[in-house]
């Protein structure tokens, strides 16, 4: 391979971070991200093998990709996802793999992904009610995040995430016992704006609950939130820490304050579609390109011809806002 220059795009923006999404499956059914019912997934032929992924990671790494975070649907529904794990992290230049879960899972799976040598977690966690769990989810389970957590915690990981989507008319109630429970667990808790990317296309503006609000209501119970320097830039989040002690706050804020300038971000979904931001209309295929033949630097070609592409900011709030075909869960969030 003789392609090795960075995937800077026209804005100046050097991608180092991919987010892989291993499968379109689930086994909740989040309104904001998936239909109810009659869910038509993916065959298992279309999504790319543990093998195609690690080529298509090997060759990122020397365009100087550095951190991948595994995602879905829900990863860990795809068998052996530490298997994979241990793959990537052995890819010279990938410096950490993370992944994100809705925890479900992960009382059985905590440990093998730590003996596999998996970075970071963030786990999905809106409500501490299992009767707004069911409402968000369309199915039962908050024990078995609670208990997924837990064992995490246990497995030894550290710097655990925990991200809730907020949604205007529901996640009020929930924002100060959030809070609380991941202080008390000595665990970061992030509020995420609610995005466009329902599969059921019902979102509306008025649906989402801006993080400033939120950390206001934060402030009247805990007291000032104090901003932390950002050591890196091209975070999604906004961290706070407690002016009363040691916990963090984090905001993730995409409709009201778009953090597009210092993206780096770059995301290939399950079946192998490129993609340089979540609200892409536009996708390059490299599963044709694993599947036919083609030799890395052509691959690479594809890559770079993706983050060219790349434009300045998501449009969210642009009066010619496309919203992408794809629901979240067939991106890989
Ligand atoms: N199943 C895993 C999970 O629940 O974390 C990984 C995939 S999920 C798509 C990744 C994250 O995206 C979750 O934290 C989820 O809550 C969030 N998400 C999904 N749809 C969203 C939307 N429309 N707006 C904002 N965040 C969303």
């Amino acid at each position: 391979m003789t392609i090795s220059r960075p995937l800077t795009d026209t804005f100046g923006r050097v991608h180092t971070s991919l987010r892989i999404s291993v499968t379109d499956r689930c086994n909740i059914r989040c309104f904001y991200c998936m239909p109810a019912e009659n869910v038509r997934f993916m065959p298992r032929s279309e999504i790319l093998s543990f093998e195609e992924i690690e080529r298509f990671v090997r060759i990122v790494a020397r365009l100087g990709v550095r951190k991948l975070r595994l995602t879905g649907g829900e990863p860990l529904v795809r068998a052996d996802v530490p298997a994979l794990v241990e793959k990537l992290v052995a890819v010279p230049g990938i410096d950490e793999v993370a992944l994100t879960t809705n925890g479900i899972l992960l009382s059985e799976q905590a440990r093998a992904l730590k003996q596999a040598g998996l970075a970071r977690l963030n786990i999905s966690l809106d409500t501490l009610r299992e009767e707004t769990f069911q409402r968000i989810s369309r199915r039962e389970g908050l024990d078995r995040v609670l208990e997924g957590i837990a064992a995490a915690q246990e497995a030894g990981f550290g710097d655990i995430r925990l991200n809730a989507v907020a949604i205007r008319g529901l996640t009020e109630e929930e924002v100060v016992p959030l809070a609380r429970f991941a202080l008390e667990r000595g665990l970061e808790m992030r509020f995420i704006e609610y995005m466009p990317l329902d599969a059921d296309g019902t979102w509306r503006t008025e649906q989402v609950l801006a993080g400033r609000d939120i950390r206001f209501a934060l402030e009247a119970e805990f007291g000032p939130l104090i901003p932390l320097k950002r050591d890196d830039p091209s975070k999604p989040a906004v961290d706070y820490r407690l002016a009363s002690g040691t916990g963090r706050i984090g905001f993730i804020n995409p409709v009201s304050e778009p953090f597009c300038g210092d993206c780096n971000r770059l995301r290939i979904t399950a079946e192998g579609r490129v993609r340089n931001c979540l609200f892409s209309t536009v996708e390059w295929d490299a599963r044709s390109l694993l599947r036919g033949g083609a030799t890395d630097d052509e691959i690479a070609r594809l890559v770079h011809e993706c983050v060219g592409a790349k434009k300045a900011g998501h449009g969210i709030d642009s009066p010619d806002f496309l919203k992408p075909e794809r629901a979240m869960y067939q991106i890989g969030g």
